[in-house]
């Protein structure tokens, strides 16, 4: 293992190790190579996702000497040249990167303008990369206009930000726009398999499912929480391990979940409610599972082969698709992803969570509904859902029996473990 982080070993320092953002490479590449260069860019993304390192590559890009000191710009620098290792060991004194979070007013700008217009001491090109654009104050806007519309032929600014809502039309006019785009979990995993591999560690693909998922589209989080679970496995990464230290939860539990309301069985979901709790599992985060797990059943209703063979959890999947109906799909998710918010609203987590699923067994389609009560259409040994004759209604019928037989196959099913 090298000692450092593998968010920082790991960042791409060309266009062709660069992963996702086809689009933004592609555009750049092309300009690179044509010559045909605009004088301000602007990344817009999510954290995580690649605009600091895209600046530094372009940096290089624009700059770069070739190897041997003769070469032109390049859309692929050569990472030999002493601009380009410079750039990469942060010390190039021609690539100037500004945090507008931390210099936000018009002083700071001005400073900066002021220096722009001195020619570049051992470049090409200035290249001043401003983070996080969205920050600046009005006035430091308004002093950037008049050099972002006539920047001096050797500079060229790389504007970042991840809300360009916040940023004046008369910026956003000036520049060429790029929207980088969050990365999907097969490339995270894909990428943090190729990461894991060279480094030498052993590990199972499901966990790093587990891991790009909880990296929300953010690359940089995904390599972190890998270094974090590196240091927690000790040896081998696994989904348990990792799920753990994230404190997600398995599918068995949403699963239980969706059996015991299928099942009609109040008791057994609080009891999964209990049982995530004492596991110190994050409630908003199986909400959020719940509601991704409730989409791909919705899915698998309509369109079977949506469901993927190399899913864990493809069997249950096709099961449940058969035993909920679409409308009860189509509740349960409006209900999960509704309930996400009121969480913090809750005396606590755990009752907020609780209370959602009760929601789910009191609204149910053809269960006594909100009037009777969640306890109520808990136990009630017949509903309307049941003798609804409908495609489900022999599954759900022989589910509502066994539940309501404490003894049965069903009920132990819900209340213990399933791994
Ligand atoms: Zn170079």
């Amino acid at each position: 293992m090298t000692a450092l982080a593998l968010a920082r070993s790991w960042r791409p320092k060309t266009f062709s190790e660069l992963v996702g953002q086809d689009h933004v490479v592609k555009a750049l590449t092309h300009a690179l190579d044509q010559g045909r260069l605009h004088h301000a860019w602007l990344f817009t993304g999510t954290r995580g996702v690649g605009k600091t390192t895209i600046a530094r590559i372009m940096a290089k890009a624009l700059n770069c000497t070739g190897a041997d000191g003769s070469g032109k710009m390049t859309s692929e620098p050569c990472g030999k040249c002493p601009a380009c290792m410079e750039i990469d060991a942060g010390r190039f004194v021609d690539y100037i990167e500004m945090d507008a979070a931390s210099n936000r007013g018009v002083d700071d700008i001005a400073a900066l303008l002021e220096k722009a217009a001195y020619a570049p001491s051992n470049a090409r090109y200035k290249v001043y990369m401003i983070d996080e654009v969205h920050m600046l104050t009005n006035h430091a806007f308004n002093a950037m206009l008049k050099t972002l519309e006539e920047p001096p032929e050797h500079v060229k600014f790389i504007l970042a930000t991840t809300d360009p809502q916040k940023i004046p039309v008369t910026i956003l006019s000036r520049c060429l726009q790029f929207n980088l785009k969050q990365m999907p979990v097969p490339l995270i995993v894909e990428h943090l398999e190729k990461v894991l591999a060279a480094e030498k560690v052993a590990y199972e693909v499901n966990a790093l499912r587990v891991l790009a998922k909880a990296a929300q589209g953010s690359m940089r989080d995904a390599l972190s929480l890998t270094d974090q679970a590196i240091a927690y496995a000790a040896g081998k990464v696994t989904e348990e391990s990792i799920r753990n230290m994230l404190g997600t939860l398995d599918d068995a539990y949403l699963i239980r979940i969706l059996d015991c309301l299928i099942a009609k069985d109040g008791a057994s979901l609080l009891a999964v409610a209990n049982e995530m709790g004492e596991r110190s599992m994050s409630f908003s985060l199986a909400l959020q599972d719940l509601s991704s797990l409730l989409q791909k059943i919705a899915a698998a209703q309509v369109v079977p082969e949506s469901v993927l063979e190399d899913w864990p959890e493809a069997s249950e999947i096709r099961r449940l698709a058969t035993q909920l109906t679409k409308e009860e799909a189509q509740l349960f998710y409006q209900i999960t992803i509704t309930s996400r918010p009121d969480l913090s609203l809750a005396p606590d987590e755990q009752t907020g969570f609780a209370m959602t699923l009760l929601r789910m067994l009191a609204f149910r389609p053809g269960s006594s509904g909100g009037s009777g009560g969640a306890s109520s259409s808990a136990i009630s040994p017949t509903s309307r859902w049941c003798a609804t004759p409908s495609s489900s209604s022999k599954n759900s019928s022989a589910h509502s029996s066994s539940c309501s037989n404490t003894n049965g196959n069903k009920a132990n099913y819900c209340s213990i473990s399933y791994r």
